[in-house]
């Protein structure tokens, strides 16, 4: 064993990193779900460590790390990603007494960054010795226990480490291992055995030398409703994959971290640096990193076509030539009828069913109320709690039975649901009383199953 699994109790203590770039975001999001003081030097940090620095999460200095910074240090990282400048604060850190981890190189590094599964209070911490500069984690914590084929030893990639130097630092060289390890290398391990395998780790390496770098693509993905089981397995992959998440207001906390530990998150919609960015501030950010080369997953609460201004943006991505695909979603309206034991289509009772919005850019939306109005209609209403009373008298006014019942479902499948039952008649004092601050879906002509009981009890069964 050449690295000693030990979990350091870091509140209060100094914890140092030299550099602004991906490699220190990424790092830093895991540095601050702990206690410790953490220094950045970086001349040109990007915005979320300058929102970090403001929120007093972390203390910027927007220079480059000199003699003494290190000194009273436990940690230190060099994560500027340049191979002189990381030997350079090494040196400096390892003389004032830090232990010190260099970014995507092992060799040099005297302690690693495991992956880690944070399940508070439980925290599992993997590592393998036999991990290659700038390989992909070989069990990173993203990835589920899943049966997987069989993958090709340590043994054959820490022989190639140096040869793989060739090839520069970043996302050629983690295809090039991501490329070995997931997919040509089982395969020749299946066809031909180990020699096979180097064999194809040389020419592997021969074909990315000379090959341009991958072209960027776009997913749009959809995150479901909350719950991190809902996702499809595809969503889980394209978020695994990720060089950048590109997300949404809907999307959990839980599901966010589900993306590869390296990738960038971008909140799209929140208003984080500034007021919320305008759709064509968000097309031109996905493009922008389409085009730098990275996997963007654009990733769009339930399923990205409902409600999702998908057509904007893959609009905006076919004009720039770059590919793209689609992942759906779970979207609210499922979720949220099977959170009252109900079906949204229901024989002899509806053989159709409107998805709804509650207002568009324009404001309130309009709709064919006298055809909503008859009795027996049901209707998936989407963004419906400010626009409640504008939709109840419309429905009224085409003769709508005010007895009709509505059922207004906020944070379906997470755990703060709510399921708040009322009819046409009392929805908008119904919905003000209740004060829902979470995303609301509003069934029109829908009521919870009798049953309520009989539901309650199979939950807490299976909970
Ligand atoms: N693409 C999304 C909808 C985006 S519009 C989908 O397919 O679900 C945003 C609206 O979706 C919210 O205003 C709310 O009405 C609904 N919504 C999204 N997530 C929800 C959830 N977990 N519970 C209830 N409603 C939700």
């Amino acid at each position: 064993m050449k690295h000693f699994p030990i979990f350091v109790a870091l509140e209060g203590r100094r914890v140092v990193l030299s550099g602004g770039g991906d490699a220190a975001l990424a790092k830093l999001r895991l540095l601050l779900k702990t206690e410790a003081a953490i220094h950045v030097y970086a001349k040109t940090p990007a915005p979320e460590i300058v929102t970090w620095a403001d929120e007093a999460r972390l203390t910027l200095h927007r220079r480059t790390l000199a003699a003494g910074d290190c000194e009273g240090a436990t940690l230190f990282y060099a994560a500027d990603e340049d191979a002189t400048e990381d030997a350079r604060t090494a040196a400096l850190a390892t003389a004032e007494g830090a232990l010190v981890n260099i970014v995507d190189n092992l060799s040099d590094s005297q302690f690693i960054t495991p992956a880690i599964v944070d399940r508070d209070p439980v925290t599992v911490a993997i590592g393998t010795e036999a991990r290659p500069r700038s390989s992909p984690a070989p069990l990173s914590r993203s990835r589920g226990a899943a049966a997987r084929p069989s993958r090709p030893s340590g043994a054959h990639r820490q022989a190639f480490r140096h040869a793989v130097d060739v090839l520069p630092m970043g996302r050629r060289r983690r295809d090039y291992w991501a490329d070995y390890y997931f997919r040509q290398g089982p395969r020749a391990l299946e066809q031909g055995g180990p020699d096979a395998v180097r064999r194809t780790l040389a020419s592997l390496l021969d074909d990315y030398k000379t090959r341009e770098d991958r072209a960027g693509h776009v997913a749009f993905v959809g995150a479901g409703p909350g719950d991190p089981e809902l996702l499809t397995l595809k969503a889980r992959r394209a978020l695994d994959e990720a060089d950048v998440v590109i997300h949404d207001r809907l999307v959990t906390p839980e599901i966010l971290e589900l993306a590869r530990r390296e990738a960038v998150l971008v909140d799209a919609g929140k208003e984080g640096f500034g007021p919320s960015m305008t759709q064509d501030e968000i097309n031109r950010l996905i493009v922008a990193h389409a085009e730098s080369g990275a996997q963007v997953v654009r990733l769009k609460g339930g399923d990205p076509t409902v409600f999702g201004r998908l057509d904007e943006e893959i609009d905006a991505v076919t004009e720039a030539g770059i590919t793209y695909h689609v992942v759906p979603g779970i979207t609210a309206a499922s979720a949220s009828v099977a959170a009252i034991g109900q079906s949204l289509t229901s024989r002899g009772r509806n053989s159709s069913v409107r998805f709804l919005t509650g207002h568009d850019t324009r404001g309130f939306a309009d709709h064919d109320w006298a055809a909503l109005a008859r009795p027996g209609e049901v209707a998936a209403i989407y963004m419906g709690k400010k626009s409640a009373r504008f939709i109840q008298g419309r429905l009224i006014m085409h003769g709508a039975d005010r007895a009709t019942p509505v059922t207004v479902i906020e944070n379906a499948t997470r755990p703060d649901q709510r399921v708040l039952s009322t009819t046409l008649d009392a929805l908008p004092a119904d919905l003000t009383a209740a004060g829902l601050t979470g995303p609301a879906l509003t069934f029109y002509g829908l009521a919870p199953r009798a049953a309520q009981a009989a539901l309650t009890q199979t939950k807490q069964e299976f909970a």
